[in-house]
Formats: structure tokens, C-alpha cells, sequence
């Protein structure tokens, strides 16, 4: 999922304080599952919100709402009918939702409450890591289930940088890994180190032009 976390209260402030009445819609998505911006977070930093504009002089109104998803136009019929009463929205979804509800509302100033950090998973409760930058090339199959591109400070393809430590760190951080070391330990377990001898060719990350995907049964639906 992505995962995202609130901007700093100043920055947050900086961007409504000059509007009276606010909207601040969560997104009942990733940004929900990552204790980012759903239900609870809405409400926190509402008050958190509130208290700091009231502070300094300023007397806003701020509401909060929660849709289940932010990057899906079925889950907006709701918000429709509530966001020509607002001076301007907050978005706690991640930049994908915030986009996609800035050009639902083009009248209407649509800013940001969360950076998106990364495309991760669940370590623990509350601690998240990051396993993919969606390439869109994934090498997972050769590589063990370890991602050189994520994992790896340098996004080696080919093997390590000969910079790894002794004992398995990387040359670039010394609490991290080494992706190639992982790799080459967790393929020799699985008698299959033969996966990375065959050299990758360099990858064309100059062409790095936004995308979009439909998945091989909609083809049909949306060709033409
Ligand atoms: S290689 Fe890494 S970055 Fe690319 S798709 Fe696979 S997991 Fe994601
Ligand atoms: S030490 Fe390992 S993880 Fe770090 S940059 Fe070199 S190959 Fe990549």
C-alpha cells in the first residue's frame, strides 16, 4: 500500500489560515490503514488545527469527512454536494487522491495535509517499510524477492557494489542491509544462485513519463 504521513502543523496552517471554512476529508484507503488520514487523523488534526488558528487570531470553521477512496470518482458523490460550501478542501489522502480531487474541483483550492513516503507494508503496528518504487520492471522472479531497486542504496542490478561490510551493511548506511548480500544468502539457500549470473542490461530510466495501466480485462472497455 502507500504509505503516507502528516505534514508539519505550521506547513498545514500556512496553507488554510486565510481561508474561513474548511473542509478536511480523509481517505479510507491506504492513508486509513497506515494511520495517516482516516477517520481518527481527520478528527486530531482538526483540533490540533483549530487550536493553532484560534491562537493566532484566526477564527475558522473546520469540518471533517471520510471518504473510502480518494483515487476513485464512484466513492466522490457525497463530497460533490458538500465542497461548493467550502472556502478550500484538505486532502489526508495520498498525492494520488489529492490530485485526483483537485481536478474533481477546480474551483476550489485542494491542498495537501500528508507527504506520500513510499509503497510498503506492515512491519508492525504503526511501523512501515518500504519495498517497492514501481519501477514497472519487476525482477523480483531473479532476485530472490528482494528489491535491488528499493533495498539497494545504489539500485544495482547486477550484484553488489563491492562496498558491502563484513558483516553484511551496506557501504552507505551501516543499519541497512546490503540488498545484494540479502539476495545472494537468500538464492544460495534456495539453490538458485544461478539467477543472477546472467548480467541485466541497463534500464531506460530516462523515459520516466507519467503512466497508466489497464489491466488486460478492461482492454475491451475502454478501447476506442
Ligand atoms: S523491481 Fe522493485 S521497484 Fe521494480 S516493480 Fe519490482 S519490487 Fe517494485
Ligand atoms: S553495499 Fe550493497 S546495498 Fe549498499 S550500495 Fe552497495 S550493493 Fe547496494
Amino acid at each position: 500500500m502507500i504509505i503516507a504521513e502528516r505534514k508539519p502543523l505550521d506547513e498545514i496552517k500556512e496553507m488554510v489560515k486565510d481561508y474561513r471554512k474548511v473542509l478536511n476529508v480523509g481517505c479510507g484507503g491506504c492513508t486509513s490503514i497506515c494511520l495517516a488520514g482516516g477517520q481518527k487523523e481527520v478528527m486530531i488534526l482538526n483540533r490540533d488545527l483549530k487550536e493553532q488558528l484560534l491562537g493566532e487570531g484566526y477564527s475558522p470553521v473546520l469540518d471533517g469527512f471520510v471518504i473510502e477512496r480518494q483515487c476513485n470518482y464512484d466513492f466522490f458523490d457525497e463530497l460533490d454536494n458538500m465542497v461548493g460550501g467550502y472556502d478550500a478542501v484538505l486532502s489526508m489522502a495520498c498525492g494520488v487522491g489529492v490530485q485526483f480531487m483537485a481536478e474533481r474541483y477546480p474551483e476550489t483550492p485542494v491542498f495537501p495535509a500528508l507527504n506520500t513516503v513510499f509503497c510498503g507494508a506492515d512491519r508492525n503496528i504503526g511501523w512501515f517499510e518500504e519495498n517497492c518504487r514501481t519501477c514497472g520492471e519487476c525482477v523480483l522472479a531473479e532476485t530472490g524477492g528482494i528489491c535491488p531497486v528499493t533495498r539497494c542504496a545504489k539500485g544495482l542490478f547486477n550484484g553488489p557494489c563491492g562496498g558491502t561490510r563484513l558483516d553484511g551493511t551496506c557501504e552507505v548506511d551501516k543499519d541497512t542491509p546490503c540488498a545484494w548480500y540479502e539476495i545472494y544468502h537468500r538464492l544460495q539457500a534456495q539453490g538458485r544462485l544461478g539467477n543472477i549470473l546472467t548480467v541485466k542490461p541497463p534500464r531506460q530510466w530516462q523515459n520516466q513519463t507519467r503512466r497508466s495501466l489497464v489491466q488486460e480485462d478492461y482492454k475491451q472497455r475502454y478501447a476506442g
